[in-house]
C-alpha cells in the first residue's frame, strides 16, 4: 500500500485540487448544531471532526440510494423510459470509518441476487476519501469492528498531529496524490511512531461498548420479551432512526400519474419498518400491526436477521439513531438490556 503525508497546513490546497476529480463535498455546518455532506466552494468551511461535528445529519446512502428517486417516465407514446439523468463524478471528502463501513453493507444488499442498477450507476462516480476521527459518548463503531477500514476508500487519511498519513486504496486515489505535486510529502519515524500511538490508544477512548456475542440467540430467546411492548409504547414510529441510519435501505415505489390520466413518473422513495404501512398488503392485512411488532423488527433485522443473510450486523455503530431519537431511546442501553436483563423482562411461563 502506498502512504504518502499531506501537512495539514496543505489539506484546504488539497481539497481544492479534489475539484478537478470531479465535484468535492464535505461535512459542513447546517444550521447552528449539525452538519452534512454538502458541495464545498470554500475549503476553509469543511468540518474534520471538530468537537459537537462528528456525524453527519444523513450518512453517504443520500447520494446512491436518494431520499426521493424518479426511476421511470411513462406515458402512451413513448411507453417507458429510463428517468436517470447523467451525473457527474464526485468527491466525497472526510467520510469516516463507520461510514465506509456501512457503504460497503449497501454494496452488498444492493448487489445480491437482483443488482441495483440505480444504486451503482451513482456509486461508481463517487470517490470516497476517508479520515481518522475521536469518538463521542455516542459512538461504538469498536464494539462493531468498524472502527478501522482496509477497503471501499481511494484514499484514507489517518491524523498524526502536524498532518495526514495517506493510504492510497485505489488508482483514482494515486491519481490524486501524484497530481497534487509538493502538497504531499514522504513521512518520517516520528510519524510513525505517532500514528501507531494514536492506533493502540484508540479503543481505549471509547465510553459506549457493546457485546453483540450470541445476541442472534438471544434475541431469539427474548422474542415474547415485555421489553417490545414497553419499547413500542415509547417510540412514535416517526421513522428517524431508519432515515438517518447509514445501513437502512428499504424503500417503497410508487407511480405517480399526471392530471391526464396517462403520463407519469415511477418514483422510489425511502421507507422505513417503523412506518405502520411498511408491511401491509393488498386486502389491508398488517403483518406487523402493533408498535412493538415494528419497533422489535427493526431490531432484530439489524443485529439477528442481517448476520443471517451478510455473517455480521447491519449497524456500524455511529450512533445517529440514539443521537436523533425524539423519544430518548437509546439503541445502545437496549443491547445491555436484552443481554443482562434476560430473567426480568420475561412474562408468562418461561419466567417460572
Ligand atoms: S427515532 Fe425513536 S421514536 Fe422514531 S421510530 Fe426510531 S425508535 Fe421510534
Ligand atoms: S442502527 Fe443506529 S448506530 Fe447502528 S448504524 Fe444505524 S444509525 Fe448507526
Amino acid at each position: 500500500m502506498k502512504i504518502v503525508k499531506l501537512p495539514k497546513n496543505k489539506t484546504n490546497d488539497f481539497i481544492e485540487h479534489l475539484q478537478s476529480f470531479g465535484e468535492v463535498h464535505a461535512p459542513q455546518k447546517k444550521g447552528k448544531k449539525s452538519c452534512a455532506f454538502q458541495p464545498v466552494t470554500d475549503p476553509s468551511k469543511v468540518l474534520i471532526g471538530e468537537e459537537g461535528f462528528l456525524r453527519t445529519i444523513l450518512p453517504l446512502k443520500k447520494y446512491f440510494h436518494k431520499p426521493v428517486d424518479t426511476l421511470l417516465k411513462f406515458s402512451p407514446k413513448t411507453g417507458f423510459e429510463d428517468a436517470y439523468e447523467e451525473e457527474g463524478n464526485k468527491v466525497i471528502f472526510g467520510v469516516h470509518s463507520c461510514d465506509i463501513h456501512a457503504i460497503l453493507s449497501l454494496d452488498r444488499v444492493f448487489s445480491g441476487k437482483y443488482v441495483d442498477t440505480y444504486y451503482f450507476r451513482r456509486r461508481k462516480k463517487v470517490a470516497i476519501i476517508g479520515i481518522s476521527c475521536v469518538p463521542d459518548d455516542l459512538c461504538y463503531c469498536q464494539s462493531m469492528g468498524t472502527s478501522f477500514v482496509e477497503e471501499g476508500f481511494d484514499l484514507f487519511l489517518s491524523d498524526v498531529g502536524d498532518g495526514y498519513l495517506v493510504k492510497v486504496g485505489t488508482s483514482l486515489g494515486d491519481d490524486m496524490v501524484s497530481s497534487a505535486g509538493d502538497m504531499m510529502t514522504g513521512y518520517g519515524d516520528s510519524d510513525i511512531n505517532e500514528y501507531k500511538r494514536r492506533i493502540n490508544e484508540f479503543p481505549s477512548l471509547f465510553k459506549t461498548k457493546v457485546d453483540e456475542a450470541d445476541l442472534p440467540a438471544i434475541l431469539d430467546m427474548e422474542y415474547k420479551s415485555e421489553i417490545w411492548e414497553e419499547m413500542g409504547n415509547r417510540c412514535f414510529n416517526c421513522g428517524i432512526c431508519s432515515m438517518v441510519c447509514p445501513t437502512c435501505f428499504c424503500f417503497d415505489v410508487n407511480d405517480e400519474v399526471c392530471l391526464d390520466g396517462e403520463t407519469g413518473e415511477r418514483k422510489r422513495c425511502w421507507d422505513s419498518c417503523l412506518f405502520k404501512s411498511h408491511a401491509m398488503v393488498a386486502g389491508g392485512h398488517n403483518f406487523r400491526e402493533s408498535r412493538a411488532d415494528r419497533f422489535k423488527h427493526r431490531f432484530l433485522h439489524k443485529h439477528q436477521a442481517f448476520m443471517g443473510d451478510f455473517g455480521r450486523p447491519s449497524c456500524v455503530g455511529c450512533g445517529r439513531c440514539t443521537q436523533d431519537c425524539p423519544a430518548d431511546i437509546h439503541f445502545v442501553g437496549m443491547v445491555k438490556r436484552i443481554k443482562d436483563d434476560i430473567t426480568c423482562v420475561h412474562s408468562g411461563e418461561e419466567e417460572k
